[in-house]
């Protein structure tokens, strides 16, 4: 382990909460230190109180924050003496403590302190940094793993046996600390959970933590238990057609949850060759790396696709150890949230991506904790019923709360084709923001960077050719685990041609795109709809030109009406599948890319009227925008019209032909 430690880096860091900043962000930025939101450091800063004393502030990381991009605002600044007489006291419940810790602050509208912040106290130093350092964790989950800690760091470092962090840790480490203090001293060590370094100044706690993580590490390498061989038959091994196994364990999986949960699969050598790991079902099954890892892994990943078998070893495991706590507790979902399958590979799951890539890089972590453990001994991670304390923690249940409720589609899927630019574009942006993940399909390479969301994933896809199709659909439900709904919205608007003059490349054209891509998607997605977790949902951008058609569009209107016909004929086919098919007919959408300012003006002029009557042009005389679209056909894929199939909805400000 290398220090990041930079002398001009540094500089621009003066006061010694912005030296906090600087050493939190190099810890954060290591993910063999930290990993989402772990780890927590803190300064020491004395100022002046509203009464014009000096007062002992702690500025201690708060909850929400992630050391690799915290800023001043980050740290929740508690008063010192409040900390210290609470380290005295015999017994207090943690969430007592956590409504003390607020109590203390200076500043009502800082972040909640971390849950460590007494144990930060009481380490008389300015800066104290603490991590949760891999490879602490691989040398101490193993047999005698405190004797281990012990050759590698003599009595230079205060040893705490486990205890679960909150009020019970806090007070132990405040006896420790003095009892085990001595002139030597580089730090403590967290037994199955940490390190903790502290100096007066950001650099020397900083180093102390790198050179500490740097022993550990050269140990397992000295032991032969750093290097992990992945065996060359796990190259260009990514599975291909995958997609309805896939679909078929969300499916089951989410019923399990009790929601729609998004599955992303790592088949990457690193995961497959843990996956085929000849002892892998006794290896995986010991419990987590580190105890906080259980709310975002569970304390076991599933091997294989037995559900069944998962929920009852979890409903056994919850009956084991809910009777040894005194509180009231009602069981978590059942459902795994780490899945091992020797062929599928690893495969993460959450509610959101966001929650299924931290269990994924949590995970990815913990493999190579484990095989390194192995290495050096066997890997042991602490009793179920220890992990089970964590697991149903009042304040981790606190931060699984938290957030208010989830948008509409949270947890749900969407195809969205045409996604580069106008309609289709918009629906991406508005499906995203009620929740959804979206894979959005074009021709067009701007695809990819129609929005920066995690939980969007824009691929570039010939819709006319069905390998292109599958190879998509493919890759997307590797990403997400299934697909709950699709709009179908690519499309071409050929230049108006008369019947007379009509080329039979330009009405090809107009039904490759307009129709025939379409059956190929509903044909494509049909038994990845049938399995989505709240039913399918197809949503079609149809267009005023059925009902009422245009001289010289020909192609395009009987290209349409065709889909049209198609969507209703699938909406009686799919009905009994649970899958919903609506079409909405938009006109007069002018603020997509086809419609520059200099197209609109001459079309205007054309009839007489400025631009802005022209695109007013209807009976409620209002703009219809591409949102405005996009709107109703997220509603359509919601909740609302959960028993609504084969609907035509104009969205057209009213028009005299349609009605
Ligand atoms: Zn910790």
């Amino acid at each position: 382990m290398k220090s990041r430690w930079n002398d001009a880096e540094a500089a621009n860091y003066t006061s010694d909460l912005q030296q906090r900043v600087y050493t939190s962000r190099l810890l954060g930025r290591d993910q063999e230190l930290v990993m989402h939101g772990g780890g927590n450091t803190s300064v020491k800063i004395t100022q002046e109180n509203v009464f014009g004393e000096p007062e002992e502030i702690l500025y201690v990381k708060g909850s929400g924050w992630d050391l690799a991009t915290i800023e001043a605002p980050g740290f929740a600044p508690v008063r010192m003496d409040a900390m210290l007489r609470l380290a005295k006291l015999d017994e207090l419940s943690d969430s007592e403590m956590a409504n003390q810790l607020k109590c203390s602050m200076i500043n009502a509208s800082a972040p909640g302190p971390s849950v460590e912040s007494i144990l930060h106290a009481i380490l008389p130093y300015t800066f104290v940094d603490h991590t949760h350092a891999n490879a602490l964790i691989s040398v101490c989950n193993t047999p005698n793993g405190e004797e281990k800690v012990r050759d590698i760091f003599g009595d230079t470092v205060i040893m705490i046996p486990y205890i679960m962090p909150g009020f019970k840790l806090a007070r132990y480490c405040a006896d420790a600390y003095p009892a085990q203090v001595n002139a030597n001293m580089v730090g403590m060590v967290l037994m199955n959970h940490g390190l903790f370094t502290f100096a007066d100044t950001a650099k020397d706690a900083y180093e102390k933590m790198i050179d500490m993580t740097d022993r550990l590490e050269q140990y397992l390498m000295q032991h032969d238990a750093w290097q992990i061989a992945i065996p060359d038959i796990y190259a260009n091994q990514e599975s291909t057609d995958r997609r309805l196994e896939l679909a078929q364990l969300r499916h089951d999986l989410s019923a399990l949850a009790g929601k729609p949960m998004i599955l992303r699969t790592d088949d990457s050598p690193h995961s497959l060759h843990f996956t085929n790991h000849p002892e892998v079902a006794r290896i995986s099954q010991q419990g987590t790396a580190t105890p906080d890892h259980i709310i975002r892994t569970k304390r076991v990943p599933m091997i294989g696709r037995d559900l069944v078998a998962y929920q009852t070893a979890y409903e056994q495991y919850f009956a084991e150890n809910d009777p040894l706590w005194p509180q009231d507790l009602t069981m978590l979902d059942p459902a795994p949230r780490v899945i091992l399958d020797p062929e599928l590979g690893m495969i993460a799951v959450g509610d959101s991506i966001k929650a299924a890539n931290i269990s994924r890089d949590i995970y990815g972590h913990t493999i190579d904790m484990i095989l390194r453990a192995e290495k050096l001994d066997s890997f042991r991670s602490l009793s179920a019923a220890e992990l089970f304390e964590v697991e149903y923690w009042e304040l981790e249940q606190a931060k699984l709360k938290k957030g208010g409720s989830a948008p509409v589609l949270t947890g749900e899927v969407a195809v969205v084709t045409g996604a580069a630019s106008g309609i289709g574009k918009a629906c991406a942006e508005t499906l995203l923001q009620r929740g959804a993940a979206v894979i959005g399909l074009d021709i067009s390479a701007s695809v990819t960077d129609v929005s920066s969301n995690a939980a969007y994933l824009g691929l570039v896809c010939d819709l006319t050719d069905e390998a292109s199709i599958g190879a998509a659909l493919e890759e997307g439900v590797k990403m997400f685990g299934g697909v709950d709904m699709v709009v179908l919205n690519a499309g071409i608007f050929p230049s108006s041609q008369q019947i007379k003059d009509l080329t039979t490349d330009a009405w090809r054209r107009s039904m490759d795109i307009n129709l025939d891509a379409n059956l190929f998607l509903m044909r494509a997605l049909h038994p990845l709809l049938k399995l989505a977790p709240r039913g399918g949902k197809v949503a079609i951008i149809g267009t005023k030109n059925i009902p009422a058609p245009g001289p010289g569009a020909g192609a395009y209107s009987a290209a349409k009406a065709a889909l049209n016909q198609l969507a209703r004929v699938a909406a009686m086919e799919w009905a009994a599948d649970g899958i919903r098919v609506n079409v909405v007919h938009p006109n007069g959408v002018f603020d997509t890319g086809i419609w520059t300012d200099e197209i609109l003006q001459t079309r205007a002029e054309a009839y007489g009227l400025t631009t802005e009557q022209y695109k007013t042009r209807n009976l409620m005389g209002v703009e219809v925008t591409s949102y405005d679209v996009a709107a109703i056909v997220a509603d359509l894929c919601g909740p609302n019209y959960a028993k609504t199939t084969g609907a035509q909805i104009p969205i057209d400000g009213g028009d005299n032909r349609v009605i």
